[in-house]
């Protein structure tokens, strides 16, 4: 059997990895500022998420939801804790895309209302409503387009204000677009959204699944706005590679037995990589170093290119210079440093929260060579 073709791939197979490095099967070694698409948060194989798994494996690595699960309650409160939601539940799924949809899920079932606003250039990941939430009619099939989904333009308060109506159950906003390239909703449009949803009787759901955990410098995106969502989605970097996703919850949400499940949400294993990340990223104190270095890189970027920059943290999008269209390539096989892309043209750094002031400067210098 061969594999079904559907990723483009650069022309490299990471075989061991380290902190920000990754080498190849020839030993060549690569600094990493894509960090496998914002998954690794605390840093390739850090010893601590290592043993963490490898302890928890000894023990028991698997069983299903249908028994107590002592560690589930120990990520939900740390995360909670940490997060600065105590206050708010935990649904354990398996990745962003599943986060979302029981997300939407979630609120179709409590508001009892099926029609969903998303903004343009949205990404939501795959699954059914997820996709279709999604801005980009290539990858939803007929199949996933059923369902009733108003994209309105991020930031236009005016157009959002016309696409709410009462049959709304959901609005569905990235902390700060990814995919799209790296695109900040405003925080006044954040409040409003936050104040017009609460009136409405709508659930706001934040989708910090690439812009959570720490990366923009706070531990969510929209915790830059103030504003406390109703519900927030969770993966990519909760498990620094291990697939794990969740949805936070707000206390006025009341579950009942059977409304969502998953075979392997939260099992063993997933709960141990999710403990020790969120460890990690507290001890080691990974948000801080996320905002002081991606401070750095954003100002040194600036100095060296015409067009803003875009972001928070280590969370940054630029426009790849018109005069340097293969900049990203010769990144890779000129100077073996890994970064990002966003289509048509845009350049993403997101590297693991614990990128050195070394590395970042390294990374500027090389491409101010690539750039003059
Ligand atoms: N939401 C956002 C904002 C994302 O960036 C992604 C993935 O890139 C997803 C959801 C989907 O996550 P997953 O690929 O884990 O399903």
């Amino acid at each position: 059997m061969k594999l079904f073709d559907v990723y483009s791939l650069l022309p490299v197979e990471p075989v061991s990895a380290s902190g920000s490095r990754i080498t190849d099967a020839e030993g060549n070694e690569y600094l990493d500022l894509y960090g496998g698409h914002a998954v690794i948060s605390v840093g390739h194989s850090h010893p601590r998420y290592k043993e963490a798994i490898r302890e928890q494996l000894d023990r028991i690595g698997f069983y299903s939801n249908s028994v107590q699960n002592k560690l589930q309650e120990e990520l939900a409160s740390k995360l909670g804790d940490y997060s600065g939601y105590p206050d708010y539940s935990l649904f354990l799924c398996n990745s962003g895309a599943e986060a979302n949809e029981n997300a939407l899920k979630l609120a179709s079932f409590v508001t009892g209302k099926k029609k969903v606003i998303a903004m343009k250039k949205a990404f939501h990941g795959r699954t059914s409503g997820a996709v279709a939430a999604t801005d980009n009619p290539k990858i939803v099939a007929p199949f996933n387009a059923g369902h009733d989904i108003t994209f309105v333009p991020m930031n236009d308060i005016a157009a959002f204000d016309q696409a709410l109506t009462p049959e709304i159950a959901a609005v569905i906003i990235e902390g700060i677009q990814g995919v799209a390239g790296i695109f900040e909703p405003d925080t006044a449009y954040l409040q409003h959204l936050d104040k017009r949803c609460r009136e409405n009787g709508t659930l706001l759901i934040l989708d910090e699944v690439q812009s959570g955990y720490g990366r923009t410098g706070k531990f969510f995106a929209h915790q830059y706005s103030g504003i406390r969502p109703q519900l927030i989605t969770v993966a990519k970097g909760m498990g620094n590679g291990f697939p794990i996703g969740g949805v936070l919850i707000a206390p006025e949400l009341k579950p009942w037995s059977g409304m969502l499940g998953t075979t392997f949400g939260g099992n063993h294993l997933a709960c141990a990589a999710g403990i020790a990340v969120l460890d990690i990223i507290k001890d080691e104190h990974l948000q801080e170093n996320a905002l002081q270095v991606g401070t750095v890189l954003i100002k040194e970027l600036s100095n060296c290119l015409s067009a803003p920059i875009r972001g928070k943290g280590l969370m940054i999008g630029f426009d790849t210079p018109e005069k340097f269209p293969d900049l990203r390539k010769n990144m890779i096989s000129r100077h073996r440093i890994f970064t990002g892309e966003a289509k048509p043209n845009v350049i993403r750094l997101l590297p693991s929260l614990a990128l050195s002031m070394t590395d970042a400067e390294y990374f500027i210098e090389v491409f101010k060579t690539e750039i003059r």
